[in-house]
Formats: C-alpha cells, structure tokens, sequence
C-alpha cells in the first residue's frame, strides 16, 4: 500500500502548481450553469496532455466532456470515475467551491492513472455542467455515460467535515390556473379568480404540513398573480419545490401536493395544467464502505486533524444523488476554513480562491487516488461496496 501512496504523492507534488492553477483560473472565471466553456477547455486540454483521451461535448450538452486513460497492464478491470463540477452562481461566482470540485477530481484521476495496483483499470473524469440548475448528471445518466463505471468519486467543499449526510430527494412543479376575466367590481359573478386557486393551493399545502413528516420540506413563490387590480385575473400562476429525504416518501408526498392544486382549481372554477419544470432529484444513496475507505485516506495523506461533524449538516439536494443510484459513490463534505461560512455566500466564494482551499483540494484528490487504489489492489473491499450498493438501492423504489 505504500507504494501506491508514494506515487500518489510524488505526482501530485509534481503537478501541484498546474493543478492549482487550473482551479485558481475557474475561480477568477466564474461561468454560469452551460455556460462553462473556459473552465472545459482548460481541464480537457490539462486531460489531454496528461495522456486522457478526452471527448467532448457528450449526451448533447455543450459543457459536458468525458476524459479517459487505461492504467495498469491488460485489457477490462474497473472503472473509476471522478466527477468534475465547474459551474458557478450568479453576482457571487464561485460560492459553491466548484473549482475545487473540479480540481480535486483532475487531480485525483491523474494521480491514480499513474499508479501501478498490478490490475488494468481504466480512470475518467467526467465534466458534469449546470450542478446548480438544471442537473447536468442527470442527462449524462439518461445518455448511459455511467454504464460501465464502477465507482464514482467527488467531494464538495464546505466549513464542515462530513462524509455520508442527508441529501433530499426533490420535485419541482409549477401550477397553472386558468379562469375567466371580469371586472372586479362591476360584474364579478361573470368572472372564475385563477389568483383565488393559486392562494387556495399555497393554503391547502399549508394545511397538509401538520400531516408529513420533519424531513419534508415545500417552498413556492407565486409567479403570476394577476395583471390589474381591478380585473379579476383569467390566468396565474405558482412554482412549488418539494422535498424528502427519502425517494418514496417523496411520491407520496408530490401526490397530496398536486391534489392540494386540483382541489383548488375544482373550488374556483378554473382549469389548471401542471408541469414538472426541473429534473427530479434523488437522495444522495453514500456508499458508506467507500466513503470510510475514503476518510481513511484522507487521514492518511493529510496532517490535518480531521473529524466529522455530522448533527450540523443541513440538507439541500444534488444531481450526484441520482448518481448515487446508479453507480456506488461518495460526496463527501470536506472543510476548506474553520470558520463558520455557508456555501452560496460571497465570503465562501472568497475562501475558495485561497491557498487553504487548493491546500486541501490537493489533499482530497490525493485521498480519493489512494481510495481507488486500495479498491483496484483488494478485490474485497469492491465486493463490500457493491454488496453494500445492492442491498440499499433494492430498498428505494425509484420512479421510473
Ligand atoms: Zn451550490
Ligand atoms: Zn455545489
């Protein structure tokens, strides 16, 4: 196992300068969710003179590219897949440490394409856009990039440590109500209120929280709620997000939602047509054998004094959770400041352009090269990870 950590450590050291440039120029580049054409071109042609094979433009997204490189000697083995983030918000740019994301996950695959674990495998990166709209992962999963990857890798920076944590499964609709216009005050009667069935369903919902459980979480806004004060409006509007922590729940819940909005459109007379406006989101499945193989790693190849603080974790959603369904995979949560910053705030967007940031992103594309070297040198430990995948997968019910 030393000699795997050795090499892991002697190319990072070697490449620690490029690797760190190519994060700090997606730092001080922040391109929006599609939009990331600068930070692809630089980690593709980095890829391609580290030896990947590197193709671009893949599952019809402009943004999405895979990198590949064969390790080892023969023909078939694994494949480990380290996934790269690089978009970035808009006004604070890179808030959500992307550029970390894809720094740690270039490092990682080159460093562990170096190793020799005495088995072929084959090491990728795949360049997955739009993390924060529309989940680009989720249209390289319906292209099938993942078949025929075996374990999938990334990390998210954060002021907190924490390797498996809750991550919510999410739907979001948007209502349409669809009445008939009148004068609000001269002949109402004639008119059928679509703002009365936008309200009545955010107070149908309302009521309905008392009766679902704490991990559910339903926010909305309304996005059309009439033109003139005084005409009663024909047309309006609202979008709901809904969430849980599990994938089943999560229909039954979407259901009581939608009866919420039919209800109100029977109450007030008016047609309503729904609408799934993003992609639906898994929870994140963690690959809790993986991710201690993981944190071990880190251990290892770090003198920080790493300690996980799972109760402070508080739940959002990504597109690595329907990752996580389909290919054992980890995402663990990796402190970048011991100073209690949220993601998504300018400050942590400052944080993820300083020399403690790339410090550690260096550190956990070392961890995860060490993680799929020691799966690709014990074949058990992989029969633990799928083992571990089967069992937990066969118990979410997905939907479709
Ligand atoms: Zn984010
Ligand atoms: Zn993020």
């Amino acid at each position: 196992m030393v000699h795997g950590l050795e090499k892991i450590n002697n190319i990072i050291a070697a490449e620690e300068e490029a690797l760190m440039s190519l994060s700090r120029e997606i730092h001080s580049h922040p391109e929006l969710g599609d939009q990331e054409f600068y930070a692809v071109q630089i980690l593709c042609d980095y890829l391609a003179a580290k030896g990947f094979a590197v193709e671009k433009e893949i599952a019809g997204q402009k943004t999405a590219f895979i990198a590949r490189r064969r390790g080892g000697a023969g023909e078939g083995g694994l494949h480990i897949a380290f996934c790269a983030e690089y978009d970035a918000l808009p006004e604070i740019g890179h808030a959500c440490g992307h550029n970390l994301i894809a720094g740690a996950s270039v490092a990682a695959a080159v460093a562990l394409a170096g190793t020799d674990p005495g088995v072929p495998f084959t090491v990728s990166v795949i360049g997955t856009p739009n993390e924060e709209g529309r989940g680009g992962k989720i249209d390289l999963i319906r292209a099938g990039v993942f078949e025929g990857v075996d374990l999938a890798m990334m990390f998210h920076p954060d002021y907190i440590s924490c390797v498996d944590y809750p991550s919510l499964a999410c739907r979001t609709f948007s209502f349409t109500f669809h009445g008939e216009n009148a004068h609000a005050s001269g002949n109402p009667w004639d008119g059928r209120n679509a703002l009365d069935a936008v309200i009545l369903t955010f107070n149908g919902i309302n009521a309905l929280r008392q009766q679902l459980r704490d991990d559910v979480r339903i926010h909305g806004i309304i996005t059309d709620g009439g033109q003139a004060i005084n005409v009663i409006p024909d047309r309006a509007a609202a979008e709901f997000c809904i969430r849980s922590m599990d994938n089943r729940y999560l229909g039954e819940v979407v259901e009581k939602v939608l009866n919420c909005a039919r209800g109100a459109s029977l109450a007030t007379g008016t047609g309503l047509s729904i609408a799934e406006t993003e992609y639906p989101y898994d929870a994140m499945l963690t690959n809790r054998v993986l991710g201690q193989i993981f944190w071990d790693s880190l251990k290892e190849v770090s003198e920080e004094e790493w300690n996980e603080r799972k109760e402070e974790v508080g739940a959002g959603s990504t597109d690595m959770g329907n990752v996580s369904l389909v290919v054992p995979s980890i995402q663990p949560l990796v402190a970048i400041t011991d100073r209690e910053v949220a993601v998504h705030t300018a400050e942590f967007a400052r944080l993820c352009g300083t020399p403690q940031a790339y410090k550690v992103m260096l550190e956990v594309g070392k961890a995860m090269a060490l993680a799929g070297y020691k799966v690709l040198r014990n074949p058990a430990l992989l029969e633990r990870i799928k083992e571990e995948f089967v069992k937990r997968t066969g118990s979410v019910r997905q939907r479709e």
